[in-house]
Order: structure tokens, then C-alpha cells, then sequence
């Protein structure tokens, strides 16, 4: 393996938090270090259409918008590497983070690796994805202002997610493979009270239908979980919303983790449980999930750890 790199200030993950924290830190003058995994780019790489990020008028593409970033902390100073982070080892100062391609010896670390929708894992799905398929309604829902949307799921991610699209879709129809919803009992009321909105219970996807050329979805294939039979339901669109994953795999055993795997900040800040360790996005925030949000938390995580730094200076 390489000699390992020195950075007063490591940043992992290359999407919209991990790269503020990287304009920030770079123009704190923390010359920051930026990996950016096997996702450079992160959500926003694999999305189309971005339309709720301040700053443009006009619709921008994700991919586009995520490289504006990565040049904007590179002029800043940053350096942006492409490594994925492995282990940590936060028992001594410097810590230590050892990645595929090499190993970083940081004053500070910015934990920015984001979080991964669970999908159906359909070829149809795949094929779909960004042209009638989605995993987030609040990204998604307003191309879908008075179509028929499906939402597949039955925690409470699915049941936000139909409410959210009842007020904007003309119909809402939640797809659910069990015979209740794990939601919570408030948001379970507020689905059965809404008039848009119609559940069909114990049914499985089996396909994503529509056209190829444009691509655009039509309508769904479904499996009635009993008795095996198959139904077709017409649709202009697919939110699938059976959870996310929090890319956290290499870091629980160092920093304090909620039960579902997200890190754990101090409220108002970036602070996790260890002192020198920052956390921003989607890695902390099962809520909002929005590029604008990851980015307000890289801007806080760089400087929580601005201040951390020149607080251990003598
Ligand atoms: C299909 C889709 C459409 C969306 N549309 C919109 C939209 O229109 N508007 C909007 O505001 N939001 C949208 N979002 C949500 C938005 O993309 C996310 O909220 C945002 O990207 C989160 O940013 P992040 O920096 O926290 O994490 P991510 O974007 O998830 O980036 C995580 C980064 O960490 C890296 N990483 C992970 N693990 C490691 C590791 N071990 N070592 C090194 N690096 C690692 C990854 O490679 C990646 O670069 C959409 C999301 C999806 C999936």
C-alpha cells in the first residue's frame, strides 16, 4: 500500500455535503482532502431533472449540477481523490482512515457518504428508473401534477410518500405486498381519510410497464400474494419507497449510529460522538433527503470542524 496521506481535513464522500464541507474547508484554508467513493457524485449522479435547487431558473441535470460542485471545491483548493474508505481508526490523533487505494492520517473528518433508496431490484424498474420510476417524491412528484401515481411500500416512507403525492397527483394508489401498514397509527388515519388515495393490499410488483422509445412508464404488473393472480394497473408513474440505506457499513464500530444505521449528530450541529468527527446529509438525515439539505450540513460540518481545529491549537 501507498504512504499514508497527511490532511488537516478529510472529507468522505463526493455528493452535495461532502463537497460544501470541501468549498468551506478549502476556503478556511483546512486544504481539505475529498474521497469520493464508488458513487462520485452521489444521488445526484444517477438523477435527470433537478428542479428545487436554488440558483437556476431553468431545469439543471444532476450529474451536471454535482460536477459544478466538484469544480467549485477544486478552485476553492480542495483536492478530490477517488478512494473508498474501509475502516476508520479514531483511537489515536492523528486518526486514521484506510481506504482501497490508500490510507489518511486526518486532524478532522467529515463523514458525508450519503445513503442508497432500496429498490424492488426489477429489470423493468432499472430500465425505468428517472423516466417514470423514482425513489423520492418530494424530488419527483411535482412531473406527476395530475397523473395517476403508484407508491409502492407500506412503512412510513411509503405512507409519507402518498400523502405527499395526493396533493399534487390525481390519484394515488399505495401497493403494499403484507395486509397492514408498519406506519405510524397518525399517518395510517391521515391515509385512510384521504379521498386520493387507495390502498391494494397483499399484492407484489412482478414488472414496470410502458414505452421504450421515449421511455415512459404506463402502468404496472401485480401479483396478488395468495391466490397468485396477476392484475394490470394502469400508471403514469412508480415511487418506490421500501427505505434507504445509510452508506455507514465501515464506520459503526467508531461513531455512535441511530438503530437504523444513521450517524448520530448532536442537534444543530455536525458533532458526533466523537470529538473531531463531523457527519453531514443524508449519512445523519432520514427526513428531508434533499441536495439543498446535504449541502446546509457539509457547510455546518466544515465549520464545526474549522472551530474544532483552532481550538486545539496551542
Ligand atoms: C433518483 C434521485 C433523484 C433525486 N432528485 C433530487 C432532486 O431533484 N432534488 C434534491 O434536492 N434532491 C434529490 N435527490 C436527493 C439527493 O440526491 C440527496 O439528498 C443528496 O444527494 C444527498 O447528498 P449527500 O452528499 O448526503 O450524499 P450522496 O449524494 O448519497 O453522496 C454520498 C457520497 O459518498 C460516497 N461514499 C459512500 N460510502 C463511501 C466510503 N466508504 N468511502 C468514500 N466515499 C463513500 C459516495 O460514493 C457518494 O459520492 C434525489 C435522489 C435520488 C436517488
Amino acid at each position: 500500500m501507498s504512504e499514508t496521506i497527511r490532511t488537516k481535513f478529510l472529507i468522505i464522500g463526493g455528493g452535495p455535503a461532502g463537497y460544501t464541507a470541501a468549498i468551506y474547508g478549502a476556503r478556511a484554508n483546512l486544504q481539505p482532502i475529498l474521497l469520493r467513493g464508488d458513487q462520485p457524485g452521489g444521488q445526484l449522479s444517477i438523477t435527470t431533472d433537478v428542479e428545487n435547487y436554488p440558483g437556476f431558473s431553468d431545469v439543471v441535470q444532476g450529474p451536471w449540477l454535482v460536477a459544478e460542485m466538484e469544480k467549485q471545491a477544486e478552485h476553492a483548493g480542495a483536492s478530490i481523490l477517488q478512494d473508498t474508505i474501509m475502516s476508520l481508526d479514531l483511537s489515536a490523533r492523528p486518526f486514521l482512515a484506510i481506504g482501497e487505494n490508500g490510507s489518511y492520517a486526518a486532524d478532522a473528518i467529515a463523514i458525508c457518504t450519503g445513503a442508497r433508496a432500496r429498490w424492488l431490484g426489477l429489470q423493468s424498474e432499472e430500465f425505468f428508473r428517472g423516466c417514470g420510476v423514482s425513489a423520492c417524491a418530494t424530488c419527483d412528484g411535482f412531473f406527476f401534477r395530475n397523473k395517476d401515481v403508484v407508491v409502492v411500500g407500506g412503512g412510513n416512507t411509503a405512507t409519507e410518500e402518498a400523502l405527499y403525492l395526493s396533493r399534487l397527483a390525481k390519484s394515488v394508489t399505495l401497493v403494499h405486498r403484507g395486509d397492514r401498514l408498519r406506519s405510524e397509527k397518525v399517518l395510517q388515519q391521515k391515509l385512510f381519510d384521504n379521498p386520493k388515495i387507495r390502498v391494494i393490499w397483499s399484492h407484489v410488483v412482478e414488472e414496470i410497464l410502458g414505452d421504450h422509445a421515449p421511455r415512459k412508464v404506463t402502468g404496472l404488473r401485480l401479483r396478488d400474494q395468495t391466490s397468485h393472480v396477476e392484475q394490470l394497473l394502469a400508471a403514469d408513474g412508480v415511487f418506490v419507497a421500501i427505505g434507504h440505506d445509510p452508506a455507514t457499513g465501515p464506520f459503526r464500530d467508531t461513531v455512535a449510529c441511530d438503530p437504523g444505521g444513521y450517524i448520530k449528530t448532536r442537534p444543530g450541529s455536525a458533532v458526533t460522538s466523537v470529538p473531531g468527527v463531523f457527519a453531514a446529509g443524508d449519512v445523519v438525515d432520514y427526513t428531508y433527503r434533499q441536495a439543498v439539505t446535504a449541502a446546509g450540513m457539509g457547510c455546518m460540518a466544515a465549520l464545526d470542524a474549522e472551530r474544532f481545529l483552532s481550538d486545539q491549537q496551542p
